[in-house]
């Protein structure tokens, strides 16, 4: 294949989704591997090489780029990340450099998600939003005046460990109370068993042995009570966090992405009105709560790839 194209990928708490693409966006492939089947980052890059070298696209690759929970732009590492099963910092960047013999740039999940959702995404015509990915966890890439920022040292914008309830749910950071824990795919499991209700007893979540938080969502939709109660737990908790993120860098827009917020707008709707309730005046009603329109693309493997078009422009 002549054209050139960029391999982006994409590591999650549960999955590694990677994919290549042109510097228009044009998927050529892409898939997705469970990322607990894999002991070692090792293991995973010889399994990503294999794929793409069955494909016959190896040559084709001019860099790779990666988001990745802690991946941190200036060192190419990835820094205690609560959600993955390889500890301590792992210098995933040179690691996927040693084994292509291409440039490899590392950065946040979320990050990576954003830069995606600007260029191919809903926030084309955005230069300051912040971008809310709801997975296994709560991740956050804010934008500011069409710059992502990435602090001192590349770990800014991890909305998801504010501590939001002091002494409340035990995070994977070893902290308590983090939004994360309320908020999130995990989050919403979490709040089936902690969560307190009338109507929990009549509830077909409380015969269910494992649940999901599609499980919940479904439920809600269908009128179950108690499943309409952690929804809306949900929703407020995350609409309050909203309002008060505001007043750090008054965003035009959030956008949500990632699983929860695939059950779109009337979760989002939900999220705006307690957002509203909590939020200070001076930026009432003026910011956006829009749902991701990458989802089918999988805006966090564009975005990876387009950490790749990023460098060599
Ligand atoms: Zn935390």
């Amino acid at each position: 294949m002549k054209t050139k194209i960029a391999l982006g990928i994409d590591i999650g708490g549960t999955n590694v989704a990677f994919g290549v693409c042109d510097d228009k966006g044009n998927s050529f492939y892409e898939t997705s591997v469970p990322n607990a089947s894999y002991e070692t980052p090792e293991l995973l890059i010889e399994e990503i090489y294999r794929l793409i070298d069955q494909q016959g696209l190896i040559e084709s690759i001019v860099g790779i780029g990666i988001g990745a929970p802690n991946g941190n732009i200036n060192t190419g590492t990835i820094e205690y990340a609560p959600n993955l099963s390889w500890k301590g910092s792992i210098p995933l960047a040179s690691l996927f450099e040693e084994r292509f013999n291409k440039k490899a740039i590392l950065t946040n999940d979320a990050n990576a998600a954003a830069i995606g959702e600007m260029i191919y995404g809903n926030a084309k015509d955005l230069k300051d939003f912040a971008i809310i990915t709801l997975g296994t966890g709560l991740g956050s890439g804010i934008v500011i005046n069409g710059n992502l920022v990435y602090g001192h040292d590349g770990f800014a914008g991890e909305y998801g460990h504010f501590r939001i309830i002091p002494n409340g749910r035990t995070c994977g950071c070893g902290r308590k109370g983090c939004l994360e824990t309320y908020v999130s795919a995990t989050g919403v499991v979490r709040s089936v068993t902690e969560l307190n209700s009338p109507n929990k007893e009549a509830s077909a979540l409380s015969q269910m042995e494992s649940i999901s938080s599609c499980d919940v969502f479904d439920l809600a939709d269908s009128g179950d009570a108690f499943a309409e109660e952690i929804i809306d737990f949900t929703a407020q908790t995350l609409g309050s966090a909203l309002a008060d993120y505001a007043c750090f860098s008054s965003p035009a827009a959030y956008i949500l992405f990632g699983g929860i917020a695939q059950n779109g707008a009337p979760f989002a709707a939900k999220v705006k009105s307690y957002m509203e309730q909590h939020i200070l005046n001076i930026y009432q009603n003026k910011i956006e709560i829009r749902v991701s329109a990458l989802h089918d693309k999988n805006a966090a493997v564009l975005g990876a790839c387009s950490l790749v078009w990023n460098e060599l422009n």
